[in-house]
């Protein structure tokens, strides 16, 4: 019985900060299941009585009374059981949601998003289930088989042991469906996670798809996820029809047990009828936890896939945020960003930076070039601290970046990423996005300075115009000066930005490094350079070669010490670099 302990230890743990609503269900059940049990009680003596020739009108009275209040508590346990499961399944998506946007960067490497999704979504569906089904029923049926059980050993013992006897021999049945529906379950639960991640993959990149005439591949491959997962559940459901035949077992076989060696002893003269009709009054109520526990057992079982995979996710590691309790403030006198001997590799025993050392002055403008694979984007992620070195230092305004909490530290750059990503909503929810509080001002400021204020204009709501799932509304050229906007209007210390005028045509290109000339004046900008205008347009050249610093300097500085910027520069063997 260990997988089905696991599955149960696993609602169990996620079920735990609901002790209050639980224990609350747990009373109303056993006032539901006391004034239920006192019904055969009370029949007995009403028989007993009608024997005598009598009519017990008090026990009639109380029989319809005790029927209305169990009535109306099985009510109330229903209502308050549906409630609590509703809680715990908010409980739970709660702290996914929670805990998924404050992973570490390696856990989101190393999860696809429509599986992550998944495990919020359909898994927590999965676990409302085991709650609403499993949990209640197992609640309601264990109350009242323990209940049931006392009662039943008080009457007759001799009896309660040959049930007990018939329904060990059912559980053995229930305990080999419940093995295999554990492993089921979990082998559908992720193949429906893979199914949700590669249609998550097709769907956002549906272009590409249609582009690459891959709509029947693509629909292959992820109908074979669906396949797979059918194919799992219908496992499953073959494991759970046995449930059915175990449960009929345990509670037909032992009524029928009962009938006979009751009836056979009435029939001896050594029980009395009375006692036997008690007897097999409990047998009725016993069937009914019996089966919801037999049943509970089977559902919670279909559902610790489920219960695995949300707990598999809230054990992804989650990106500290704490500030050391004594950080000193920044000094003005020292560069912006300060990289000493560096290491890092996404891979052990794979470095990807081999020592960086280099800084960003104060108002600075650094180009940051090298071939493709250099390690540029690994210095921009580490300046954001979405990674941390395995070796060395990082500053920000001279104090160590560790000495303050992440998010603080982010709040002193602006990160504009090579492909924009641009969120659904309207104009003005993009540009707020980093700054919710930044008056309108604010707004026409760093559209001036991105030349968007002319679209704005243009557009029929302003900057209330929706822009669509991933600015597809807009221009590659609009999308990237609006990410720029929407970097600048925290005032940033330090830009990072990831070749900006990619998408510009020539005039945008004259205006962005006016603007960019002009931002120096406000924060220091440190620019992945493609192009060689953008390389031009810096003060100062770090060239970065398989993660080393393979020279620095200013553009004639470097023409002249540097054969290898002077490759770079004159495009022979750069990819990225357009002249
Ligand atoms: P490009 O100019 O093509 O954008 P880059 O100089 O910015 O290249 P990086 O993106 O920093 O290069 O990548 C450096 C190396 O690290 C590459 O070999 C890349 O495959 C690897 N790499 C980058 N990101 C990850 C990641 N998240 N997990 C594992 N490896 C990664």
């Amino acid at each position: 019985m260990r997988a089905e302990a696991g599955g149960l230890r696993g609602v169990l743990r996620l079920t735990a900060g609901h002790r209050g609503p639980i224990t609350m269900t747990v009373a109303l059940t056993l006032v539901a299941a006391a004034l239920g049990l006192a019904l055969p009680l009370v029949a007995r003596d009403v028989i007993e009585a009608a024997g005598a020739g009598r009519t017990a009108w008090r026990g009639v009275g109380m029989l319809v009374a005790l029927f209305a209040a169990q009535a109306l508590a099985q009510a109330l346990v229903r209502y308050q059981l549906a409630r609590t499961g509703e809680g715990i399944v908010l409980g739970v998506r709660l702290s996914l949601i929670d805990h998924l946007l404050r992973l570490r960067m390696p856990a989101h490497d190393r999860h696809r998003v429509g599986d992550l999704i998944s495990r919020t979504d359909a898994d927590t569906f999965a676990l409302r289930q085991v709650v609403a089904g499993g949990f209640t029923d197992a609640v309601t049926g264990t109350v009242g088989l323990a209940a049931t059980v006392a009662l039943m050993a008080w009457l007759d013992p001799v009896l309660l042991a040959c049930v007990a006897a018939v329904v060990l021999a059912a559980g053995a049945v229930l305990g080999i469906a419940l093995r295999g529906m554990r492993a089921a379950s979990l082998r559908g639960r992720r193949a429906a996670g893979e199914m949700a991640a590669d249609l998550e993959r097709a769907l956002s990149a549906i272009r590409t798809v249609k582009a690459g005439r891959a709509e029947a591949r693509e629909s292959e491959r992820i109908g074979g996820r669906a396949g797979a997962a059918y194919t799992a559940n219908v496992r499953m459901a073959g494991f759970d029809a046995l449930v059915a035949p175990a449960t009929e077992l345990a509670v037909t076989g032992s009524f029928l047990l009962v009938l006979l060696i009751g009836g056979a002893r009435v029939a001896g003269g050594t029980a009395s009828v009375a006692d036997l009709v008690a007897f097999l009054l409990y047998m009725l109520y016993l069937t009914g936890p019996l089966g919801a526990l037999f049943e509970s057992l089977s559902v919670v079982q279909q559902g610790t896939g489920a219960v695995h995979r949300i707990e598999e996710a809230l054990a992804l590691p989650r990106e500290d945020d704490e500030a050391p309790a004594t950080a000193p403030p920044p000094r003005a006198d020292s560069p912006v960003l300060e990289f000493r001997d560096v290491w890092f590799g996404y891979r052990a025993a794979r470095p990807v930076l081999r020592g960086a050392t280099f800084t960003v002055p104060r108002h600075g403008h650094v180009a940051l070039i090298g071939r493709s694979g250099a390690g540029k984007s690994t210095i921009f992620a580490l300046a954001e601290r979405f990674y941390d070195p395995d070796r060395g230092e990082i500053l920000f305004g001279g104090v160590p970046v560790t000495a303050s909490s992440r998010s603080r530290h982010r709040a002193g750059i602006g990160l504009v990423e090579q492909d924009c990503p641009i969120l659904d909503g309207t104009l003005r929810d993009n540009l707020l996005y980093a700054a919710p509080d930044a008056p309108d001002g604010e707004i026409h400021r760093v559209l001036a300075m991105t030349d968007l204020t002319a679209l704005v204009a243009r557009l029929p709501h302003g900057l209330d115009t929706r822009v669509g799932e991933h600015g597809r509304e807009l221009s590659g050229g609009e999308r990237q000066r609006m990410a720029i906007a929407r970097a600048l209007i925290t005032r940033p210390d330090l830009l990072l930005l990831d070749e900006p005028t990619a998408h510009l045509d020539l005039e945008s290109e004259l205006a962005l490094h006016r603007t960019l000339a002009e931002i120096t004046g406000h924060c220091a900008l440190l620019v992945i350079a493609h192009r060689f205008s953008t390389v031009r347009a810096a003060a100062h050249v770090i060239v970065l070669d398989e993660g080393r610093i393979a020279a620095s300097g200013t553009h004639e500085e470097l023409m002249d010490t540097s054969p290898y910027y002077r490759t770079l520069a004159e495009g022979r063997s750069l990819g990225p670099v357009k002249q």
